[in-house]
């Protein structure tokens, strides 16, 4: 097997038993990047020289029997992590010269680890898209098809672990950002539950709904990075106390007895939504065809307020995008207009230079929805639909383990095609949304193929703080499915 190719779990047996070492395996994907990455656009920075020392670092303390977890394995982050030392634009010309003195917990979580840093990856500005177009930097294409969207907004990642450009990579889920892309991809994308993983250090968009989650090769490595950036923050007040277990143990769970006596509800709103891509729909029926085979039992659910989850998470999230956006002014941070010769002046000119059209849509309509005489109508309403969609999966979940769903409507859309039509696009995550109003785990597994070769995912959504079932459920589906499928696309 090609060094490139190696999941996590494979690289660091590997690594262990010296029959690589890591600075051989951050050169393939370094000399990889090098190759490829000019038509893919996954990242936007690579640190060659530190990610060379520090598996140089690596190798020496695996010779010394000193290795942790994660010591040499090279991963790549979405680049609205803080890392100390290393730029992190958030996709945005606002903080292209933003070089954080400190890491983001989860990255020093993972440093601590032993893992390499090769890079940060592309992303949409703040997070706010679905396709990685709304960078300032670069579009990133799907290493499948590059005609073709790699989802988004943590399509930097996913096409960068799709593409075999790290071993595995972190991305940051609002609303699907992590799940979506992963999907498109063709890899495993896992959204935690909210406040599992501190969000210290990563940069806010929504903060009542931004998650910290991997996007790997498969549901080992998922589990794997999962153990590593899980636990209580002290300086995140947000982050939960909740007992953290070991997650690969799910995956032994499995393998010692399967999936029986295991429940999947499927919510029926979902199913017949129209515009629900007949391909997606056969994808997400052979995997319901996989766990029933499986043993486990399937039960029609209801998820009532479906049809409202759009709207209310785009009040929501762009309410609290507009508060913490409000930051970058051009005095604390990163780029400023010098054009100006007074100060409100020098704010708009900022703002205006600074932002994408994307996040200044956003402010604004955050904005407007907080103002006095709308408040109530708009940001108040929408948080009392954000409490109904709770209670619909507290409802659903008393009755299964594990809830299955398509991702997307459709596979991943051609580059260009919705870039116009912000509507479109905001529709498209209506699979993906309730899971961070809801605040519970959410999976996407790769599942399938379009018939033009596209890969296309299923999601699995989990109760509270439940990863646990959402990983055992997601790797009996991919030790069943995905293995007698095409595992890399062809650059
Ligand atoms: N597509 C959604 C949005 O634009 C979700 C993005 C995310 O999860 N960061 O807000």
């Amino acid at each position: 097997m090609k060094l490139h190719e190696l999941t996590i779990a494979e690289a660091r047996q590997l690594l262990l038993d010296k029959k690589i070492s890591s600075v051989e395996l951050t050169r393939a994907f370094l000399d990889r990047i090098d190759a490829f990455d000019d038509r893919i656009g996954a990242y936007i920075t690579v640190d060659e020289g530190p990610a060379l020392e520090q598996a140089r670092q690596a190798d020496d303390a695996i010779s010394k029997g000193e290795a942790s977890v994660l010591t040499g394995i090279p991963l790549a982050l979405k680049d609205l992590l803080c890392t100390k030392g290393v730029k992190t634009t958030c996709g945005s010309e606002i903080l292209d010269n933003f070089v954080p003195l400190y890491d983001g917990t989860a990255v020093a979580k993972l440093k601590a680890g032993g893992a390499i840093l090769l890079g940060k990856t592309n992303l949409d500005e703040f997070g706010m898209g679905s396709s990685t177009e709304n960078s300032s930097y670069k579009v990133t294409t799907n290493p499948w098809n590059p005609n073709h969207v790699p989802g988004g907004s943590s399509g930097g990642s996913a096409a960068a672990v799709s593409a075999q450009f790290c071993c595995g990579s972190l991305g940051t889920d609002t609303g699907g950002s992590i799940r979506q892309p992963a999907s498109h991809c063709g890899v495993v994308g896992l959204k935690p539950t909210y406040g599992r993983v501190s969000r210290f250090g990563l940069v806010s968009y929504a903060s009542s709904l931004d998650q910290i989650g991997p996007i790997t090769r498969d549901v080992t490595d998922a589990a794997l990075l999962l153990n590593v950036i899980v636990g209580n923050d002290p300086m995140d007040s947000t982050s939960a106390r909740e007992a953290v277990p070991d997650f690969t143990r799910a995956l032994a769970q499995f393998d010692r007895e399967g999936l029986k006596g295991m429940t999947a509800g499927i919510p029926k709103e979902y199913l017949s939504q129209e515009g629900l891509d007949p391909e997606v729909r056969q994808v997400f029926d052979s995997a319901r065809n996989v766990f029933e085979d499986l043993g486990v039992e399937m039960k029609e659910i209801s998820l009532p307020h479906t049809d409202y989850v759009v709207a209310a998470y785009y009040i929501i999230a762009p309410c609290e995008a507009s508060s913490n956006l409000a930051r970058f002014d051009g005095v604390k941070y990163g780029y400023r207009d010098f054009s100006s010769d007074d100060l409100i002046r020098m704010y708009k000119q900022t703002k205006s230079k600074g932002f994408g059209p994307e996040v200044q849509r956003r402010i604004i309509i955050g904005t407007y929805s907080l103002s006095a005489g709308y408040y109530d109508a708009y940001y108040g309403r929408a948080s009392k639909v954000r409490t109904l969609i709770m209670k619909d999966f507290a409802t659903a979940f008393q009755g299964c383990d594990f809830i299955l769903s398509p991702v997307a409507p459709a596979p991943a859309f051609k580059i260009g095609e919705n870039s116009d039509d912000p509507l479109t696009m905001y529709l498209s995550d209506i699979f993906t949304l309730s899971a961070n109003m809801a605040g519970i785990p959410g999976m996407s597994v790769p599942a399938g193929f379009s018939s033009q070769g596209l890969p296309i995912g299923v999601q699995l959504m989990g109760k509270r703080f439940d990863e646990f079932s959402v990983l055992k459920a997601g790797y009996g589906l991919e030790q069943t499915v995905v293995l007698l499928e095409k595992k890399f696309p062809i650059l």
